[in-house]
């Protein structure tokens, strides 16, 4: 069916679009509908965009990427449909590596999506080979590349798993997570959780990225420093609750 553009729900009804022909095409599981739902419901209580909180979490985000040693950014069948092209662009940007990273994993659908990132611009992409294990999770919900989730010393993930995001802090990473309900598991245990949609994310991210490269080395460690997720968390959710007064 075809959406006007002046509909006033037109941006969300097209990212449903999106998500629903994923499915369609085989790179989004049935549970990624039930997932975007969850997402939509929160982002109509922050106002559909980008909050002033939200922009502190993506710059702190960005200076973590741009300082660390191997960034990786995982994808998975949502996250792809709705901001691929803009991940790659970031990838590209701040030379952060990009792996295919799903909770319902088949060898089809990694081999689906990778061809899918690959098809957007980016010259590699991570996660066919799956040849480490996230200790803590059963197989095949563990398994990684050694080169990319597992050798990473900061990980960005968007819709993820609360049990997935706890055993990747357990191994010592800093977690950066995309996460539209602040009180989701994922947010909670992340070090930076980015309350945004994904796409909005990675676009302002790009942005922040071209900018920040040339900051010096102290100036992101004080970006870094200066962050407190549980206040942030704190202030989004107190933003949440004014909306409803
Ligand atoms: P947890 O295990 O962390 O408590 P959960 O059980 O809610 O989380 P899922 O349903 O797998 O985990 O996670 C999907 C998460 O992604 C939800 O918290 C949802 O709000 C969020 N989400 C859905 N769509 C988007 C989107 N477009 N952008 C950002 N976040 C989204």
């Amino acid at each position: 069916m075809e959406i006007p553009k002046s509909h006033p729900r037109y941006k969300s009804l097209m990212k449903r679009e999106r998500v629903v022909k994923g499915v369609e095409n085989g790179m989004v599981v049935l549970e990624g509908l039930i997932a975007h739902g969850r997402g939509e419901a929160f982002d109509y209580l922050i106002g559909e965009k980008t909050t002033k909180h939200a922009l502190i979490a993506e710059k702190t985000a960005v200076a973590h990427i741009i300082t660390a040693k191997n960034p990786v950014l995982s994808i998975n069948g949502n996250t792809a449909v709705l901001a691929g092209k803009h991940i790659v662009e970031f990838a590209k940007i701040t030379g952060a590596k990009i792996e295919v990273n799903l909770f319902y994993r088949t060898e089809a659908r990694v081999k689906k999506l990778c061809e899918f990132i690959r098809s957007l611009g980016a010259e590699r992409v991570l996660g066919e080979v799956g040849n480490a294990h996230i200790p803590g999770l059963e197989h095949p919900r563990g398994i990684c590349s050694m080169e990319g989730i597992y050798r990473a010393d900061v990980v960005l993930l968007a819709l993820e798993d609360g049990d997935r995001t706890e055993a990747l802090k357990k191994m010592g990473k800093t977690v950066i997570a995309i996460d539209l309900n602040p009180l989701s598991r994922t947010a909670r245990t992340a070090d930076v959780t980015i309350v945004d949609d994904v796409e909005r994310a990675y676009m302002n991210m790009c942005a922040l990225a071209m900018k920040m490269k040339v900051y010096g080395t102290k100036h992101l460690e004080e970006i870094k420093e200066s962050f407190d997720n549980e206040n942030n968390l704190r202030e989004i959710l107190r933003q949440i609750c004014k909306r409803f007064e």
